[in-house]
């Protein structure tokens, strides 16, 4: 079974290699590159999980046989904006903003908001449509807090400001692996891989 994300985010395939690597699962993870590219989806659904399945189920029309399409989709969820800018956190600073452009849209509008109101949390949800149509979704989320200023390079998106609870380092400070450990992408994808160990590795 051959594994395919939607995605062109590096990030995201890094991390789930990350795992498969740590889960000691021999699965191959492709891009969408591998079937000729990611056919276009417009993200217009107003949940993470319908916009996660209308990708996954766009990818799986392409794949062969044994090919299990996955999508993700995930945002920051501020709790002083009642949840914005969720699904909307890719374009939080307009449609064609860059990483950059959303993260410094997101410490302006926080900026008056005081310590202890400054909750929020990462969200993903994972999409799985199997060659024969089945599908499944798989969810995580993690809780911090919003930093004034961006600390740490690694990661993407908002991960420079965002601090786990419980933590003193931001996910931008953390390892890809230390991330994945504790992470909204992590946590729906170690469900996932539960999942498919129990579905697709039974004979192993
Ligand atoms: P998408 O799921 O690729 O559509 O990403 C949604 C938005 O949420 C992007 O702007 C990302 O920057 C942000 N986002 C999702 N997951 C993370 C994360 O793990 N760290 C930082 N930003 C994230």
């Amino acid at each position: 079974m051959k594994l395919y994300l939607a995605t062109t985010n590096l990030h995201k395939i890094e991390e789930l290699n990350e795992m498969l690597r740590e889960a000691k699962i021999d699965a191959e993870v492709h891009t969408p590159l591998a079937v000729g590219g990611m056919p276009e989806v417009i993200e217009d659904q107003d949940t993470f999980s319908g916009n996660a399945l209308k990708k996954a189920r766009a990818l799986a029309a392409f794949l062969p046989d044994d090919g299990l399409a996955l999508a993700d989709d995930s945002g920051i969820c501020i709790d002083a904006f009642y949840g914005a800018p969720g699904v909307y956190s890719a374009r939080y600073a307009g449609e064609g903003a860059s990483d950059q452009d959303n993260l410094d849209k997101l410490i302006r509008e926080m900026e008056p908001v005081p310590e202890g109101s400054r909750g929020g949390r990462f969200t993903c949800y994972l999409a799985v449509v199997s060659p024969h149509g089945e599908e499944n979704v798989f969810e995580g989320e993690i809780l911090g807090e919003i930093l004034r200023h961006s600390r740490g390079s690694a990661g993407f998106g908002y991960d420079p400001v965002f601090l786990p609870s419980g933590r003193n380092r931001t996910t931008a400070e953390m390892s890809s692996s230390e991330k994945a450990a504790i992470s909204h992408r992590g946590k729906a994808m170690r469900q996932f891989l539960d999942w498919f160990s129990k579905t697709y590795l039974k004979a192993n």
